[in-house]
């Protein structure tokens, strides 16, 4: 059984409280070993060596820091099936999906290394004679994430990587669910010869190890993906603190079908965003908005590929759709299904816990599809985050991007449509931070700023150099001369 410990200053280190917690696969019930329980006093730990660290690691010049990425995406490349078999094992989306989010990691660290050359300041005319006017990025300090467990190492490269290659230091709490890519990628740095104290791993609880990075008094800034819930409560902290938060948090995402769509293609889309990694990405489809004229074509089509999908553990390369997280969060999508039967949903297919032989360790849900749902049902108002996805007939694309926009959420929004005049109207319109154009909803690039409006953020982005912006501070500077 593998068993891990907080990685701090350089070691790895036994938690302060000498408990562990179990790390099992939601696909099996299987224990895959065991991690650190800490407390508030190890990330207090973890806070000071960062900020020692820090200190030194500021003044590296950023492209030679950046040489420390360029060996992280080596050695992540030569891990990368090593790292995509845990990944499944121990958060249960299929194989092929965890090579991708592996591959994204990878992509992250030799994008960010080039930022190390591009930290550009700018140089502006002065008012006066003699006299230089300029700006410079430099780091925030230390920089505590918190992070979760559907995208366990996309997400911790988006932030670590942005950060190191800016001069900061890091604190990392990652999610409960997924401690063992939190270890290995905490491996990776080291194996990358990352200096001590840069990057520290502390294991434990959101309410304990998450809010004492909260409120540690020299942690500069939180970089935190979740919940709406979790990122609201951390805002008011960290606010009264007039701490720096960069907030990822929810989606309630929709694909809009137009009458003139390619109905294959959108169904290709609709079936990815909506089922892939069983539905529990921030980006996943949890509304197809349609126009009623092909309405029964679509449900027909997407019936037949719902059918054709294949439900178990990912680890199989045959499987389409694997577990859930957790039995909370199977409980959770099935009383969300219970209420939209309650409110007078149509179930198109699904709508059950799968819990027959073959399943019976994993925690499994059917691929749900709902039709004639309204807009103002909770089922397509609330984040479900499980595989289940509802129809929302319309009549006009003003009416579609009325609906797409009426939640509180603004993370993606796709329309297929062959009218270049629509999709620039959609485009326009739609009030997300991400748009796609005749594809479905999630498959973002690491190149573009990742994030969302509304609900889903306060206006920072993970990815593309807009991630810079969160880990630096500007400073300006006049030279007279
Ligand atoms: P979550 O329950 O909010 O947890 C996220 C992280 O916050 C975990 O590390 C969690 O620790 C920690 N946490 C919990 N309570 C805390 C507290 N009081 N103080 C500080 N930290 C605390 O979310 P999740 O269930 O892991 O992830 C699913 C959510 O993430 C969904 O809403 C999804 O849409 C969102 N998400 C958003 C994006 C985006 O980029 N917009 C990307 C992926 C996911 P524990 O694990 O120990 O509870």
């Amino acid at each position: 059984m593998k068993h891990y410990d907080n990685y701090i200053d350089g070691v790895w280190t036994q938690s302060e409280t000498g408990h562990n917690v179990q790390n099992i696969n939601p696909a099996t019930g299987e224990i895959l070993g065991e991690v650190a329980v800490s407390s508030a006093h190890d990330v207090d730990r973890a806070v000071k060596a960062a900020k020692r660290a820090q200190k030194s690691w500021r003044l590296v010049p950023a492209p030679e820091r950046a040489e420390v990425l360029y060996e992280v995406a080596r050695i992540l490349k030569e891990k990368k099936e090593d790292l995509a078999q845990i990944l499944t094992s121990e958060m249960g989306k299929v194989i092929a999906e965890a090579r991708g989010e592996v591959q994204e990691a990878i992509d992250m660290a030799y994008y960010m290394a080039g930022e190390g050359r591009r930290l550009f300041g700018e140089t502006v005319p002065s008012e006066l004679r003699d006299k230089f006017a300029m700006s410079v990025r430099v780091p925030v300090g230390v920089a505590g994430l918190i992070t979760p467990w559907n995208f366990p190492i996309a997400i911790a490269s988006w932030k670590s990587l942005p950060a190191l290659v800016a001069g900061n230091a890091v604190v990392w709490k990652p999610a409960s669910e997924t401690p063992f890519m939190a270890a290995e990628f905490m491996k990776v740095y080291e194996e990358a010869g990352l200096p001590k104290g840069l990057m520290n791993v502390v294991f434990g609880s959101g309410s304990v190890v998450g809010n004492a990075l909260v409120e540690h008094p020299d942690v500069d800034i939180i970089s935190f993906t979740g919940s709406n819930e979790v990122g609201r409560a951390i805002n008011g902290k960290a606010g009264r603190l007039l701490k720096r938060t960069s907030l990822e948090m929810g989606g309630k995402n929709a694909v809009t079908v137009l009458e003139d769509a390619d109905l294959d293609l959108a169904v290709d889309g609709i079936i990815w965003s909506a089922f892939g990694t069983a539905g529990q990405r921030c980006t996943a489809c949890s509304r197809i908005i349609v126009h009623e004229a092909v309405k029964e074509e679509l449900e027909h089509k997407l019936l037949e590929r719902v059918q054709s999908l294949k439900v178990g553990n990912g680890a199989d390369e045959r499987i389409d759709v694997g577990p859930v997280i957790n039995k909370g969060s199977l409980d959770r999508i099935h009383e969300y299904v219970q209420t939209g039967i309650g409110e007078g949903a149509k179930l198109l297919c699904g709508g059950s816990i799968l819990n027959e032989e073959d399943f019976a360790k994993g925690h499994y849900y059917e691929p749900t599809i709902f039709t004639d749902v309204s807009p103002h049902m909770t089922i397509a108002q609330k984040e479900i985050f499980g595989p289940v996805t509802s129809i929302i007939p319309v009549k006009s694309l003003e009416e579609a991007i009325d609906v797409n926009n009426s939640v509180e959420f603004g993370l993606s929004s796709s329309v297929f449509t062959k009218d270049v005049n629509r999709v620039f109207k959609a485009m326009r319109d739609f009030d997300t931070g991400i748009v796609y154009i005749n594809a479905g909803t999630t498959g973002a690039e690491i190149h573009l700023p990742f994030g969302g409006t509304k609900g889903t953020g306060n206006g920072h982005r993970d990815s593309g150099v807009a991630a810079l912006d969160v880990y630096t501070e500007w400073k300006s500077v006049y030279v007279d001369f």
